[in-house]
């Protein structure tokens, strides 16, 4: 019950929102707040601040990789390849597709690394647009994206086309059409920067590729599993993500490819170059020639990693309950309190915010610039609040939803504060 009369309402509306910097008032009214006892190591005081690195692992997943070697690797032994494991790459691309890719099944594949897969996209891409020479990425890609547009360049003959971006913001639609042109294979983007935080322009960005004949290849490394997407209604080409980060599948575990099903049909389907046995039409035929699989699975090539994508099935089964409409609304909370606790408490040190101030551009991490950060990064490790670092001079925070509590956040911020200005 409320404690206040009816006849007498409090002169604050109910609707007001509790002030975003106070911990426990938001803790308190978190609707996800429990979903933290969930993961191992939350009830320990280290504050966790590098979920877009990797994220904690699941209480339930040490007793499901137990049980998996007891029951199905000792236990069926190779029957198991035939009972499931063969399924599981599109079984689960189909779950992390439904949840959270806005993606209809029989489009998304696990696989390789997130490396292995962007350059099998990247290749598949620019084969699929003849005559066309460049691709086009941002200077402040990940690294792994920008080499291996060089790399992929390089071996076929193309040019990448660099679009410089303040580091603080990522690539707008008017810097991506400046660069477009008939020339144009591919556009090739994260989704959310690695840096400084930015979401492009999911839906915009990929029209104006489109409008310019190309095709665009999106990595959500650090979208998935934090900032909702509609990869069918954006009209993407392909994408590909990493799953130890939001999606929790441990240091290592496999990443997931998109294509989206119109290129995945007929003479035009899109081929991958590393043509192994497992993207082969008939695996155990084990015919003299390579043929495509159908569908999505052409864009396997060797024996899944079946033991590296459990934990990643635990995740799915807390978001698909949870729902990303509701992680990306705690997200944004979370980082809130961060900037606004660095404007009002670490701007007077020097500390400035290096990540969108929009919510609609905001990822799930935030980047607090201080020429001292690198430094105080190492003694914040020391003390147990473990954020990361990137250059130049960039603290990133990186905020996982479901195992962050507002509590935590602040005795990070608190933590920044005392080692840039210790109490003498
Ligand atoms: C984390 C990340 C990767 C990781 O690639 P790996 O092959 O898993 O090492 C790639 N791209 C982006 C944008 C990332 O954030």
């Amino acid at each position: 019950m409320p404690d206040t009369d009816p006849a007498d309402p409090p002169t604050t509306p109910s609707t007001t929102p509790a002030g975003s910097t106070d911990a426990a008032a938001l803790d308190a009214a978190d609707p996800l707040a429990a979903h933290r006892d969930l993961f191992v190591g939350s009830e320990q005081p280290l504050v966790y601040l590098d979920g877009n690195s990797l994220g904690r692992p699941l209480r339930v997943t040490g007793p499901r990789l137990a049980a998996f070697v007891d029951d199905q690797w000792g236990g069926r032994l190779i029957r198991g390849w035939d009972e499931q494991w063969m399924e599981l790459p599109t079984l689960l691309g189909d779950r992390i597709g439904a949840t959270c890719l806005g993606a209809a099944p029989g489009q998304t594949v696990v696989g390789d690394s997130t490396t292995v897969l962007l350059y099998k996209a990247m290749r598949a891409a620019v084969a699929a647009r003849p005559g066309r020479h460049e691709i086009v990425m941002d200077t402040d890609n990940f690294p792994t994206d920008r080499y291996l547009a060089a790399g992929v360049a390089e071996e076929l003959g193309l040019r990448v086309r660099w679009v410089d971006v303040d580091p603080a913001a990522g690539v707008t639609a008017d810097q991506l059409a400046g660069v477009l042109g008939p020339d144009t294979a591919l556009v090739a983007l994260s989704h959310v920067a690695y840096r400084s935080s930015w979401v492009a322009d999911g839906p915009a960005l990929t029209a104006l590729a489109h409008d310019a004949g190309a095709l665009v290849l999106w990595d959500l490394s650090h979208s998935v599993g934090s900032v909702p997407l509609a990869l069918d209604a954006w009209g993407a080409d392909l994408a590909v993500g990493c799953t130890y980060k939001y999606l929790n599948g441990g240091p290592g575990s496999p990443a997931f490819a998109y294509v989206a099903a119109r290129h995945l049909e007929g003479p035009d389907a899109l081929t991958q170059p590393v043509r192994g046995w497992i993207g082969h039409a008939e695996p155990f035929r084990m015919g003299p020639d390579w043929a495509p699989a159908a569908g999505i699975r052409r864009m396997l090539s060797g024996t899944p990693p079946v033991v590296g994508m459990l934990a990643l099935a635990d995740m799915l089964d807390l978001l698909e309950a949870v729902g990303m409409p509701a992680v990306r609304a705690k997200s944004l909370a979370l980082t809130r309190m961060v900037v606004d606790l660095a404007d009002d408490e670490l701007a007077e040190h020097g500390v400035e915010v290096v990540s969108p101030r929009a919510a609609e551009r905001r990822g799930g991490h935030v980047t607090l610039r201080h020429p001292a950060m690198q430094e105080v990064t190492r003694r914040l490790w020391a003390r147990d609040v473990v954020p990361d670092y990137r250059d130049p001079g960039g603290l990133r925070l990186g905020l996982s939803p479901l195992s962050t509590s507002f509590a935590e956040v602040r005795a990070g911020m608190d933590a920044i504060a005392e080692e840039l200005a210790p109490p003498r």
